[in-house]
């Protein structure tokens, strides 16, 4: 920020803040999954005079005035998701991934109806049916699970369990599942049992507007997605269908649930869009995967347990249980030498959701670095040294020196 920030002058606590987590940010390696770094266009349309504006329905059928640049703003980033993703319909309001998903429901279920989601330590989502959640709370979940083997999902044993069950709508789409998803099988499962398709792109949206995951377009019923994860936009969501759903998905949102849209926010998705359909994303999306590859091979080398045995996409997800520490004391240890990434349960995961036998790491935020394949050999490197020795302080020492030095030559922003 510049000498002259107004942020500065006015909250001096704010200000320094801000200041501190940008270090952070710059100096740590950020292994979260679900994390990414915004462009600097992404950011300024974020933070732009758009957030004065109140929008609240669509474009063209507001009920305020003064919005012809804000319905212009709000159509682009519509035209843009749509050609992005190849869909029929798509509505750029939601605030959150969570809302985008309480809409969905709202827009094909009555409250206590039956759906189905993957079982939630087996890498599904909070909103497909915690008990904590509205998911859990006001609608009926029944869960199908990865297979005890495998580790991945059985397609024949989610019919059988799709057909016993009868529930009204089917998510897949989840949020610790290292494997591709077969989107055509689960149509079919869909059409089998009269279900709605839902599907949670919120992790991989930026692989599939990529190029190297298959889209579930041609299948779905109805797709929710953050922009904020592997799609490297603003933090935020959509909800995207064929034309035949649109009215069910704009209702749901706002009357339904929401207020007035986030414009500066929508803006920033506009971009966003713009930049994932550039050809140099098609090179992040493949480098992400690559990246994820190759640091999968070298922990798993290196002795430790990758849930599912590799990855297919951005995450990995290392099962401890073997090398004798939690997730918990893992993520506390790898904090403390300067590499972020959480904790995460593993599938029949005898510890619980806070202590965990698991670790989650994701590439997207270091490929946006522009780190490649030998930084990930060097980054397995130091996370193995870390977990073998949680409780070395001089060692910890050690790697975040080395943490700081790969951050320093592939800086955030290059300015
Ligand atoms: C991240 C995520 C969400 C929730 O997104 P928020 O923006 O955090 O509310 C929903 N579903 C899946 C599969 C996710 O990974």
């Amino acid at each position: 920020m510049s000498a002259v920030s107004p942020l500065k002058q006015t909250d001096g606590a704010i200000f320094d803040l801000i200041e501190k987590e940008t270090e952070y940010q710059k100096k740590t390696l950020r292994l979260i999954a679900s994390e990414n770094y915004a462009s600097k266009a992404v950011m300024e349309a974020t933070g732009s005079i758009l957030t004065n504006k109140y929008a609240e329905g669509y474009p063209k059928k507001r009920y305020y005035a003064g919005n012809k640049y804000v319905d212009e703003i709000e159509l682009l980033a519509i035209e843009r998701a749509k050609k992005l993703f190849g869909v029929g319909h798509a509505n750029v309001q939601p605030h959150s991934g969570a809302s985008a998903n309480i809409a969905a429901f709202f827009a094909f279920l009555d409250v206590g109806n039956k759906f189905m989601g993957l079982d939630l330590p087996h890498g599904g989502h909070l909103t497909h049916g915690s008990p904590v959640n509205f998911s859990g709370k006001w609608f009926k979940p029944v869960s199908y699970s990865v297979e005890k083997d495998t580790e991945a999902l059985d397609y024949d044993k989610i019919r059988k369990r799709a057909i016993e069950e009868k529930p009204k709508l089917i998510i897949c789409g989840y949020t610790a599942y290292s494997l591709i998803i077969d989107f055509k099988a689960f149509r079919g499962i869909c059409d089998e049992v009269g279900a709605t398709m839902m599907c949670d792109i919120s992790h991989f949206a930026g692989l599939i507007a990529g190029g190297v995951y298959p889209s579930p377009a041609p299948y779905a019923d109805i797709i929710t997605s953050t922009t904020h994860k592997t799609l490297r936009g603003p933090r935020g969501a959509m909800i995207m269908c064929p034309e035949a759903n649109a009215q069910r998905i704009d209702k749901a949102i706002f009357p339904g649930m929401q207020g007035g849209p986030l414009e500066n926010v929508i803006a920033a998705k506009a971009v966003c869009y713009h930049e994932a359909m550039q050809p140099d994303f098609k090179t992040y999306a493949a480098q992400i995967v690559k990246n994820a590859k190759v640091l999968a091979e070298e922990l798993s080398s290196k002795g430790l347990r990758l849930v599912a045995g590799k990855t297919e996409t951005h995450l990995i997800l290392l099962d401890l249980t073997a090398k004798g520490i939690t997730g918990r004391d893992a993520q506390a240890a790898l904090e403390e030498a300067g590499i972020i990434a959480n904790r995460n349960t593993v599938p029949f995961d005898t510890r619980s959701p806070f202590v965990t036998s698991g670790l989650r790491l994701g590439t997207p935020a270091l490929t946006t670095r522009g780190m490649k394949e030998g930084e990930m050999k060097h980054i397995a490197d130091l996370i193995v040294k870390v977990i073998e020795n949680p409780n070395d302080s001089a060692l910890k020492l050690k790697v975040r020196g080395e943490a700081e030095g790969l951050c320093e030559r592939f800086p955030i922003y290059k300015e």
